[in-house]
């Protein structure tokens, strides 16, 4: 994305943001609560609107008004911090409904990938559970089993990890690392700064609604070279 912008009324909280993810690749966004980072994921997901810049996905401009934004979302997962399961319907029912629904796959098929997919994140035994039934870390993990099965392009992932008790924490984030592994491109905001520095290819520091401070983990958490990063790092940790 490039010169992104995005206001709420009179509140600018995108003023020129520029990133570019490659394929592969796992980019942690960081800033503080308020800097745009859930803003920056809804618009890439074309959740909202951009005011100005330019959204490139797969070589195509998707900020193009005759974009069709459901077509464009189906080669994306979204992930949020809730992980917002249908609670009427068992874990496979969950993973396997936008394949059905949105991607035209059938019953059986979409139970045959949903299955391999829910044994990738450790949950097969669970298949038949309902959400409600699930410990959070696990609801978390069918969530991301959920927005993996379509094989999307692009993962974003809001927050995954912040609405769960801290010993649930460790087993999404375990997850996402295997996902990173096996090539998954994801993009995420997280406050786990250990999660940062040991799995992001790339860190991005959002401040006054840009991109301040970019790098390698390395670079911008082990030797900030800004002193809004500097600042921003000493209070969280
Ligand atoms: P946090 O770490 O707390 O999740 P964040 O970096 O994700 O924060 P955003 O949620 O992107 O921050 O919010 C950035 C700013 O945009 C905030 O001032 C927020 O009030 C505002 N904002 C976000 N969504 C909307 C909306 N739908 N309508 C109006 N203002 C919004
Ligand atoms: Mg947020």
């Amino acid at each position: 994305m490039a010169g992104v912008r995005k206001a709420f009324g009179a509140n600018v909280v995108l003023s020129g943001v520029d990133l570019t993810v490659d394929r592969g690749e796992c980019v942690v966004l960081i800033g503080a609560s308020g800097s745009g980072k859930s803003t920056l994921l809804r618009c890439a997901n074309l959740l909202e609107t951009v005011d100005d810049g330019v959204i490139t996905f797969e070589g195509e401009d998707i900020t193009d008004p005759r974009v069709n934004g459901d077509e464009v979302r189906s080669r994306m997962g979204l992930v949020f911090q809730s992980y917002n399961l249908f609670p009427h319907l068992s874990v496979l029912g969950n993973v396997t409904l936008a394949l059905r629904k949105v991607h035209g796959v059938s019953s059986a098929e979409a139970d045959q990938r949903g299955l391999a997919m829910l044994d990738r994140v450790g949950l097969a035994e669970k298949s038949k559970a309902r959400p409600d039934d699930l410990s959070g870390g696990q609801q978390q993990r069918v969530a991301i089993a959920r927005a993996l099965v379509a094989n999307p392009r692009l993962m974003l992932l809001d927050e995954v990890t912040s609405a769960l008790d801290p010993e649930l924490v460790g087993e999404v984030l375990d997850l996402l690392s295997d996902l990173k592994s096996e090539g998954v491109t994801m993009v995420l905001n997280t406050h786990e700064m250990g999660f940062a520095r040991d799995v992001a290819d790339t860190v991005c520091f959002l401040h006054d609604g840009v991109v301040h401070e970019t790098g390698t983990p390395a670079q911008v958490i082990g030797d900030p070279q800004q002193e809004r990063t500097r600042a921003f790092l000493s209070r969280i940790r």
